[in-house]
């Protein structure tokens, strides 16, 4: 039963605006299952085939052949999550900052900004979103393509503002720094050595007062981990997150955080769902 207060899913369009396969899981993965499950329209854009990025296992993948294994990766992923709509803008993984990786024709920091924020934005003309979800302008922890995708997805939103006033909620996806401070805590506590250092700790992240908007997907848990795993090549067992006891992680993945970013003044649709 739904209320004027309660939205209903099934009526809804969502479009997602991410850089590389597995964003999609860490950051809104919980939500994007409650959302498919209840019958929401979900697109998803994948700027990068995350050509770059690691590969746990070499028996998944080569570097020569990693952003084909990362595609049908993240189509197995969203199988899980129950989304078919996926769009790849096929751009080369820029890499972290400061890499040669940053410097390649194809790589989609150095993509023509025009070009692609015109492409998003006729994607939103298309699945006409009630809301758009996307990095936030920090990436993060950084991530170039984080950042750009940010900016691309801000100004594709602006751009297809329809004149009657049907403008999307954008959202910005966060992870809070009292969180990372959680998840480090977490693995101090157990003698798991964290990803980063003590010292980043109070930088890494979102500051805690962008975040608008805190959703319960506990419920969703369960989906969201078992999407996340189809990224094989990005998952290490014997790293800092495999370490951790499972009803920790069910405890910190089970709550995601947004940033409403636009427009202002709107109603926060997500803190309703
Ligand atoms: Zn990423």
């Amino acid at each position: 039963m739904s209320s004027p207060s309660t939205p209903d899913i099934s009526r809804l369009s969502v479009l997602a605006c991410f850089a590389h396969p597995d964003d999609e899981g860490f950051a809104s993965g919980g939500l994007l299952a409650k959302l498919a499950a209840g019958g929401a329209r979900v697109t998803l854009v994948c700027a990068t085939n995350g050509d770059v990025g690691e590969i746990s296992d070499p028996a998944l993948a080569t570097p020569e052949n990693l952003w084909q294994v990362r595609q049908q990766e993240l189509q197995n992923a969203m199988a899980v999550t129950g989304i078919s709509d996926i769009r790849f803008l096929d751009y080369r993984d820029s890499g972290m900052d400061g890499t040669d990786d940053n410097r390649h024709p194809n790589a989609y920091c150095n993509a023509a900004a025009a070009a692609v924020v015109n492409h998003l934005a006729g994607i939103i003309r298309e699945t006409n979103p009630h809301v758009v979800l996307t990095h936030d302008p920090t990436g993060g922890y950084g991530h170039p393509d984080h950042i750009t995708m940010s900016a691309h997805a801000t100004a594709a939103v602006a751009r297809a503002a329809d004149p009657d006033g049907a403008t999307p909620l954008l959202y910005y996806v966060c992870f809070p720094r009292n969180v990372f401070r959680r998840w480090w805590q977490e693995m101090a506590d157990r003698d798991i050595t964290p990803p980063f250092a003590a010292e980043a700790i109070d930088e890494l992240g979102t500051p805690d007062d962008d975040v608008t908007t805190t959703v319960d997907v506990l419920p969703w848990v369960d989906v969201k981990l078992e999407s996340l795993a189809c990224h094989r090549t990005q998952l290490h067992d014997s790293g800092p997150f495999g370490q951790l006891p499972p009803d920790v992680v069910n405890m910190l993945m089970g709550t995601e955080f947004y940033q409403l970013a636009a427009p202002p003044g709107a109603v926060d649709l997500l803190a309703a769902l």
